[in-house]
């Protein structure tokens, strides 16, 4: 592998994007080690409403390898799910953000927690149940957690996906279909998919106030998801341009370095308590100079 080092001199894990097999083995081997010894942490990014009430918080795995640094999820995760670790990684997460919900909740911080499934997840046999008990182990209710799905969930055996996604949210666990736009034939799943929320990919967002296509494409994506009676969250919000674009366009909220990245779990208590009851505010744009 390569490594570099980021902006905050922490050395980045890159790997070539082919034929790594040992380097893969490694690295899989590495994680089943480092979710033992909870090295693996989750970072918290919030959600927020245009009138800057935090709609949620969601959370992102983080591992920093004691010898090639921070590993990008995006790596991590696809090795885990072509391996068959998956399983273990998500009940990993869901064990850390549920008990950090509960803990939040126990210090009057009632905020809903967002978390990444794979396809693989939903179609591990039993995983509706698995959720149901884990919730009323850590005394929190259904309406606290929200599940992330993308469309492959339906790539394989869209039948007992559906059934499970049916049996979570007959728990009262809302869905939420993530990375939206970027799967294939996205009408037809969105029918299909009891979500009651969608997020907007950032690659649709990221040039949305630059580009009229994009612009384009996130109107519609708004009115269709309002139609079928969804929320509609965007992605990747890094600008003050595009927030204001995606509140005339009527999306709901928005996540993004705007508003903050991901966080450490103190971090995020501090920054939700400081929000209190006024919730997010967008900072003063500096006035223009006095000519
Ligand atoms: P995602 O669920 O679509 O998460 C959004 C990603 O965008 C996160 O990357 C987040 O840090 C990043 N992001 C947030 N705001 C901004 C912004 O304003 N600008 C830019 N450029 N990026 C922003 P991250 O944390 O690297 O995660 C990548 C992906 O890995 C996630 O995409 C999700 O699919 C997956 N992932 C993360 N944690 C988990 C997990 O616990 N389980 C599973 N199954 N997947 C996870
Ligand atoms: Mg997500
Ligand atoms: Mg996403
Ligand atoms: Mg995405």
């Amino acid at each position: 592998y390569q490594a570099k080092r980021d902006r905050t001199g922490v050395e980045v894990y890159e790997s070539k994007r082919d034929s790594n097999t040992p380097d893969r083995l490694g690295l899989l081997g590495d994680l089943r080690r480092a979710l033992d010894a909870h090295e693996v942490q989750l970072h918290y990014q919030p959600k927020v409403r245009f009138d800057g009430q935090v709609a949620g918080l969601e959370a992102l795995v983080r591992w920093v390898h004691p010898e090639r640094g921070k590993v990008p999820p995006d790596e991590f995760i696809a090795i885990a799910e072509s391996s068959g670790l998956m399983p273990y990684l998500t009940e990993y997460v869901l064990e850390t953000a549920l008990g950090q919900v509960a803990k939040w909740r126990a210090q009057g911080l009632h905020v809903p927690v967002a978390v990444n499934v794979s396809p693989r997840d939903v179609h591990t046999p039993g995983f509706a149940g698995s959720v149901a008990a884990r919730l009323a182990r850590h005394g929190v209710p259904a309406g606290a957690l929200q599940l992330e799905i993308t469309e492959h969930v339906l790539l394989e055996d869209p039948q007992r996906a559906a059934d499970t996604l049916a049996g979570l949210t007959g728990h009262g666990v809302k869905m939420s279909l993530d990375d939206f736009g970027t799967g294939y034939s996205s009408l037809v799943h969105l029918r299909r998919l009891p979500v009651s929320e969608l997020k907007i990919d950032r690659s649709f967002v990221a040039r949305l106030a630059v580009d009229t296509e994009d612009a384009e494409i996130v109107r519609c994506t708004v009115d269709l998801a309002h139609s079928l009676g969804l929320l509609v969250v965007a992605e990747g919000v890094e600008d003050d341009e595009t927030w204001e674009r995606l509140r005339d366009l009527g999306c709901d909220a928005v996540q993004g370095w705007l508003v903050a990245a991901a966080m450490p779990p103190e971090e995020t208590t501090a920054w939700l308590r400081a929000r209190g009851s006024r919730g997010w505010q967008r900072p003063r744009a500096a006035l223009p100079a006095a000519a």
